[in-house]
């Protein structure tokens, strides 16, 4: 699943080849794609309107429009946000087609649908709850391991569970979690409230390091995940505990464990760990 760094991969990517473009028309082929607002209303409201600049927000990549609204694409499981020549052969599950007036088409493709197109204002989506309230970017530099520890703190969930929490912090998700509580020798089912303003510290670092040296290796691609241009990252080479339980910790060469926490599978090492 796409989490911070393969949505920011795509974000960065697409960005120069976006703004200042027209999106001339929209085709929607499974209009149910869109979550808000209707299809229709979404169709009539993305036509003609001009990409003033992108951003990407926790999972999701904002198109921000020259009506002020917001074009959201998230990618969920297996969605596909690429930019191709218009005429170019076309996948299957393909959802949605925007041709642009550049020659080019945006393309959201899905094969598991469980990603979303949104069209609206900030304050209207989360109002709508289209989208939730996110927390703060865990590789901004204003996030620190003071707030962080404000938030974990009150919380007696598992650790694990609070990551992946949109709202505790956003961009967060199965992958990342793992490998930052292994970095920070955490295990990710403790309650978030018996961590130490030390181990916290330890945390907000790890993740800042985990997700820093993904999007430098362009994402991991385990499952579905490719870039804007179709291909696949490189992270998933360099992961040290996600997809490997029952392998040798780096650390210690003991069999990682694999325990399931907020419905997900989660790997860790029962001796690294604390
Ligand atoms: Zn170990």
């Amino acid at each position: 699943m796409p989490e911070l760094p393969e949505v920011e991969t795509v974000t960065a990517d697409l960005r120069p080849h976006l703004v200042g473009r027209v999106l001339a028309g929209c085709d929607l082929r499974f209009p149910s794609i869109v979550r808000h607002p209707s299809p229709e209303a979404f169709a009539a409201g993305v036509r003609g309107r001009r990409i003033e600049s992108m951003s990407r927000r926790g999972k999701y990549i904002l198109h921000h429009l020259d009506s002020g609204e917001l074009l959201v694409v998230h990618l969920g499981m297996t969605g596909q946000w690429r930019y191709v020549p218009a005429g170019t052969e076309e996948p299957t599950h393909l959802h949605a087609v925007f041709p642009l007036d550049d020659g080019f088409e945006l393309r959201y493709r899905d094969v598991r649908r469980f990603g979303r197109l949104l069209l609206g204002t900030d304050s209207e989506l989360v109002a709508e709850r289209k989208m939730p309230r996110l927390g703060p970017e865990p590789i901004d530099s204003t996030f620190t391991a003071g707030d962080f520890y404000r938030r974990l703190h009150v919380r007696r969930a598992p650790l694990k569970t609070l990551l992946l929490d949109q709202m505790v912090v956003a961009g967060v998700g199965n992958i990342y979690a793992d490998e930052a509580c292994f970095r920070a020798r955490v295990r990710p089912d403790r309650p978030a409230n018996t961590l130490s303003r030390q181990a916290v510290g330890r945390l907000r670092e790890a993740l800042d390091h985990s997700l820093r040296v993904a999007i430098a290796n362009r994402g991991s691609s385990v499952a579905d995940y490719r870039d804007a241009w179709g291909e696949a990252g490189r992270q998933q080479e360099e992961l040290l505990v996600y997809g490997r339980a029952g392998q040798p910790c780096v650390r210690c060469g003991r069999p990682l464990a694999l325990v399931r926490l907020a419905g997900r599978s989660t790997v860790f090492c029962r001796r690294c760990q604390r």
